[in-house]
């Protein structure tokens, strides 16, 4: 996955950028399966960073990055886990609402995080997995975070700063 191109918020215009293609990539480079809501995780995830934006989370982090060097890599894992929790609690807040969701679409959503975990994308690209350089989780992680997220629908729970990982 080319990074420069992949789906991201960008916080001065807060604004989130997604290149299409990379839906069609997720699916034919990293075995993802695909899907509306597939999609609709993806974008969840990046309005979660808007949420932490707004929150004056990534504030926080970008600071302590630069106070501790040696724990940005951990600290990013935290931030995009947190985002993968958000993402999460939409999907229950829309679950509850009214039935927008159709079977199959969580498993969607939990496919596509764990085809975005860094272990599947590293073995993918260099054919192997390097957990220091991580800096958005495992597929596991990303998978348990999302799921966090959706089966309680409380953001509280989505700490994932003093989470255990
Ligand atoms: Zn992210």
């Amino acid at each position: 996955m080319n990074s420069q191109v992949g789906p991201h918020y960008c916080p001065p215009d807060q604004t989130i950028y997604i290149d299409l293609d990379f839906f069609g990539e997720l699916q034919a480079r990293f075995g993802a399966r695909g899907g509306d809501f597939a999609e609709a995780y993806v974008i969840a995830h990046e309005v979660a960073h808007h949420v932490q934006n707004v929150l004056g989370i990534s504030d926080d982090v970008r600071q302590l990055q630069q106070e501790h060097p040696d724990d940005s890599n951990n600290l990013s894992v935290r931030i995009e886990l947190q985002a993968d929790c958000l993402a999460g609690v939409w999907a229950n807040s829309i679950y509850q609402r009214d039935g927008v969701l159709q079977p199959g679409d969580i498993e969607e959503g939990l496919d596509a995080a764990a085809s975005v975990g860094d272990d599947r994308i590293q073995k993918t690209i260099q054919g192997r997995v390097t957990p220091e350089s991580w800096t958005h989780g495992s597929s596991e992680q990303r998978v348990d975070w999302f799921t966090t997220g959706y089966e309680s629908g409380d953001p509280n729970l989505c700490d994932t700063f003093s989470a255990d990982l």
